[in-house]
Formats: structure tokens, sequence, C-alpha cells
């Protein structure tokens, strides 16, 4: 009837919106494309999208530290740690799961053909050791200033970079001449973010001081009572300015995709090779995020993962605007908590760990890639080589920040640990932004199913602590 109806888009109306915001920022950047814009053009077009994200970063910070703050005070040590535990034992288990997908089906499609495209010169990457980069991951996790951890951007020698390539290809249809053509010359600058750093913000760090403090101050008794009730207050504050940046967030995500199409490089020359590469990736994350995810979903709450699923569609859709699983952080909360009923004592404990460590995604994404470059160099990886990538691909998806193609800056250590030149990362820059998208909604969608997982692991502890505080208990 027509109150249903009405009932149906007024309480969906911001998926609806959302999902509408992506097609109509698919159509509108394919249909801008052939008006070729100037720099500057596009960067005016895209201004509302980037407005979004600077609104999502800039919640970012507070809501991380208040949210673990109060979620942990709010737990005994008792009980924190054995979620702690849950949590850890979650993240592990899918990001091996997703890195052992990503292995077996790089072999099995194989897309390096083994012809590497010979690339002229380029800037040398320097070269980082694992070790360096596994003291430089428990590095952050210390920050020696706490204030600078929230707000200076470290000096790296990663931190920019000039890549210029010239690709030069065989082309049969010219082979009468000299065989070798010079097809075109890239040159672009890229800021390179750093593992470990949002937007400037050490999170990691953060994220173990907030842990620390927060369930210190839980075991204060009345001496910590104000600062429990100030963390408190704050993270309300914060998600109710989550709630009002909700209503412009179609709106942005329209412009960023859009913006995004309309910006992207012609990829038709870049030939078969990538384009393999680019579906292996696509193959990898949907079986990891449609079969794996949901079926341990449904294995262990025995409730419908799609559901679930369904209620996180706008946090999803966040991250595939955003490339930004730390930008999506807020939106995740919303959905979570409003539509999915989780409780606040999980999602402020687990969400901000895993938007920082847990990138299932990324973890996949990073072992594909190592062994597509292998392939391109016709470097056959044996076992140990497979068992070292598998590690270090999980080591630098939980160094990678939460920023859009973080992921592409922590290869370099996966590829160094198994003698593979790093240099190689410029065969697969031009299609990262687009596999970066859908590396950040795996992301999302790892972190959130967790969430899930472990609150109904939790269940138990989450009700005796509702009795003891003499809150009103829902039956089960
Ligand atoms: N952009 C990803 C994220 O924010 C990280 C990556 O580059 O893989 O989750």
């Amino acid at each position: 009837s027509k109150e249903d109806v009405q009932a149906f888009l007024k309480k969906n109306a911001f998926v609806l919106f959302t999902v509408g915001a992506v097609i109509v920022g698919i159509g509108l950047g394919f249909a801008l494309r052939p008006y070729k814009m100037t720099y500057r053009e596009m960067k005016y077009f895209s201004f509302p999208g980037e407005l979004l994200m600077r609104m999502l970063q800039m919640l970012v910070l507070p809501l991380l530290v208040s949210s673990l703050i109060t979620g942990m005070a709010a737990l005994d040590s008792k009980a924190s740690g054995k979620m702690g535990m849950r949590a850890v034992i979650y993240y592990m288990t899918t990001t091996f799961i997703a890195v052992f997908i990503g292995i077996l089906i790089v072999l099995i499609i194989h897309p390096g053909k083994g012809s590497k495209v010979e690339f002229g010169k380029q800037q040398k990457i320097e070269q980082i050791s694992p070790a360096d980069a596994f003291l430089d991951l428990i590095r952050n996790m210390f920050p020696p200033n706490l204030v600078q951890a929230c707000t200076q951007q470290f000096k790296t020698k990663y931190g920019k970079r000039v890549v210029h390539v010239t690709v030069t290809v065989n082309d049969s249809l010219f082979n009468s001449t000299n065989g070798t053509l010079e097809v075109m010359e890239i040159t672009r600058e890229e800021v390179i973010p750093v593992p470990g750093q949002v937007n400037g913000v050490n999170a990691l760090g953060l994220v173990v001081f907030s842990m620390c403090f927060g369930l210190i101050i839980g075991n204060m008794k009345e001496q910590g009572q104000l600062l429990r009730d100030f963390f408190d207050g704050l993270n309300e504050a914060i998600m109710r300015l989550v709630a009002i940046i909700m209503w412009y967030a179609p709106i942005g995500i329209l412009f960023l995709i859009a913006g995004k199409i309309v910006e992207m490089d012609d990829l038709t020359e870049m030939g078969g090779q990538l384009g393999m590469y680019t579906i292996t990736v696509i193959i990898g994350l949907l079986i990891h995020g449609v079969i794996i995810l949901p079926t341990l979903y449904f294995a262990i709450t025995r409730q419908n993962p799609f559901v679930f699923i369904a209620g996180i569609l706008q946090a999803l859709i966040t991250a595939l605007g955003t490339s930004s699983s730390s930008a999506t952080l807020p939106v995740t909360f919303k959905c979570l908590e409003e539509n999915n009923k989780i409780d606040k004592r999980i999602t402020r404990f687990v969400l901000p760990v895993g938007a920082t460590i847990n990138m299932d995604g990324t973890a996949l994404y990073e072992a594909l890639a190592a062994i597509f470059i292998a392939q391109v160099n016709n470097m056959e990886m044996n076992f140990g080589q497979i068992i070292t990538i598998s590690i270090t691909a999980t080591a630098a998806s939980i160094g990678a920040a939460g920023i859009p193609q973080a992921g592409l800056v922590t290869m370099v250590i996966v590829l160094t640990s198994v003698g593979l030149p790093t240099d190689d990362i410029t065969l697969i820059i031009a299609v990262d932004w687009f596999l970066d998208r859908l590396r950040t909604t795996t992301n999302v969608l790892g972190d959130s199913i967790g969430a899930g997982i472990v609150e109904f692991l939790s269940r138990h502890e989450l009700r005796s602590k509702d009795v003891e505080m003499g809150n009103s208990v829902l039956e089960e």
C-alpha cells in the first residue's frame, strides 16, 4: 500500500540516496569525460567530494580517541581482555584467509605473462628491509609526543616521489619498420603516504595510548569519574556531528566518484596483462567479501549475513567513494549501532582498532600483487617464498594506514622480503586507485562483520555486566 511504500522510503532514505549517488556519479563522470577538463576544472568539479573527505577526516581523530577510551573504560579488564582476544583472533584468522585466497587465485589465473613491458628511466625507491619495517610498526605504537602524533606529518623518504616512465611496447602493426614503437610517456607526481599515518595522524600510536588510558580510567573508581564523563560526552557529541555529515554524504560521494572517473587515465593502452591482473584482484576480493566473510558470520551467529551487510551498505559505499577506511569510520559506527544494533561497548572497542590494523582486502591485495610482479618478471616463487609473502603481506596490511593507496606503499615490505624489484610497483600504479576502492570496501566489511561476531561471542559478558550495573537486560 501507499503507506508501506512511504514507510519503506523513509526508513531507507539514506541508503537510497547513497546508492543513487553512486549511480548518478558514475553516469555523470563518463558523460563528462569527452570534454577533457583541465586540471583546474577537475579540481573545481570534485570540490564537493573533497569537502566530504575533509569533514569525515576532521572527525576521525576525536572519534577514534573518545570511542576507544569510553569503550575500554566501560569494560573491566577481564571482560576487555576476553573481547580483545576474540577480536585479535578474528583479525588474524580472516587476514590469513584473505592472504591465502589472494595467493591461490593469482597462482590459478596467472595474470602475469612473463613479458615485462620495458620501462625506461625511473626513480629508484630506496630499499628497506622487512626487519626495519617491523621495527617501524612497533615504533609507531609508542609516539614519543602525543600532540605531535595528532598533527605531525612525518618526514619520510616515501613522502613524495616523481614517477617518470616511458613505456615502450612491441607493436606488431608497425613491425615492418623497426619493431618497437614508443607509445607514451607518463610523468606524475604522487604523494605517497607513510604506514601508520592517517592524514598526518599516527593512528596506531593513538590507538595504543587510548586503549591503555581507557582501561586505566575504567579502574579508577570515583577519581576517574570526571574523565569517564568527559570522554563519554565527547564521544556522544562527535556522533551527533556525524549524524549531520551523513546528510551531506550522498552529495559528496556523487562528486568523489564522478570526479575520479573524469580524471582517470585512459587505460586502453595498458594492454591485457594489467586487465587480467585487475580481474584477478576483483575475483579474489569478491570471494573473500561475498563468500568467506558471510559464511563465517553465519557459521558463528546463525543469522543471515546479508541482512547484516544490508545494514552497513552505506558504510561500504562510503568506503568505495573515499577509498579510506579511516574516513569511513564515522559512518561505520552509525550503521552498526543504529541499523544493526551492535552494542556500543563492542563498536567503540573493536571498530577503531579494526580500521587501523584489520585490513583483509589490503592483505589479499599485497600478496596477490607481489606474486603478479614475480610472474611478470618470470620468477617462480617457491614454497618458502610464498610463506614469506604471506607473513609480510599480513604485516604490511597491519602497518598500512586507512588512507587512500596506503597499501601500495607498504607493498615495498613484501617485495623486498623476497627480492622482487620494488620499482615494479609502477607497473600497477595505473589501476591502483580503482583497486584501492575495492579493497577499502573489503576492509570495512571485515571490520563490521568482526564487530558482529565479537558481539555475539561476548554476549554473556555483556549481559552479566548489565546485571551488575543494574541496566535493563533484554531478553535473548
Ligand atoms: N585505502 C585502504 C584503506 O583505507 C588501505 C590500502 O591502501 O589498502 O583501507
